[in-house]
């Protein structure tokens, strides 16, 4: 397999390219698979879950599609957000405090490589750290 080659998430076949259409204000992901003459197109989502996201109110998470980039370091930023109003205000157990600490250690140790490492033009130095624990 290329590591190019672009699988469909939905139906897990190749497709031709990807499409985001604009639908009342609101745009949606679709991939557009080429099967001959005729064009298949695969719902992939919206871009943003607005009904989802405003259930997650109280951790100020916007939830974002399939193709946006850097969902991960957005959620986690609002995340840590919330979780930082929770420490402030008292809110956040004893328990999950412990069960957050070492893994916020190692995310704070490895940014620092990392950072350390595009600054003196080195790549790959957390391939030198074990895999995450979870
Ligand atoms: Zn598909």
């Amino acid at each position: 397999m290329e590591a190019t080659q672009k699988i469909c998430p939905r139906c897990g076949l190749k497709y031709s390219w990807m499409e985001r259409r604009r639908s009342n204000g609101r745009e949606y992901y679709y991939a557009v698979h080429v099967e001959g003459s005729k064009r298949r197109k695969c719902y992939l989502g919206p871009r943003e879950y607005e009904n989802v996201s405003r259930l997650h109110y109280d951790v100020a998470l916007t939830f974002k599609g399939l193709l946006e980039r850097g969902r991960a370091v957005d959620y986690l930023e609002s995340l840590l957000i919330a979780l930082k109003r929770d420490v402030m205000r008292e809110r956040l157990s004893r328990e999950d405090a412990k069960r957050l600490m070492p893994l916020a250690k190692e995310l704070v140790e490895r940014l620092e490589l990392l950072l350390k490492s595009k600054e003196g033009g080195e790549e790959d130095v957390l391939s030198r750290f074990p895999p995450p624990s979870r």
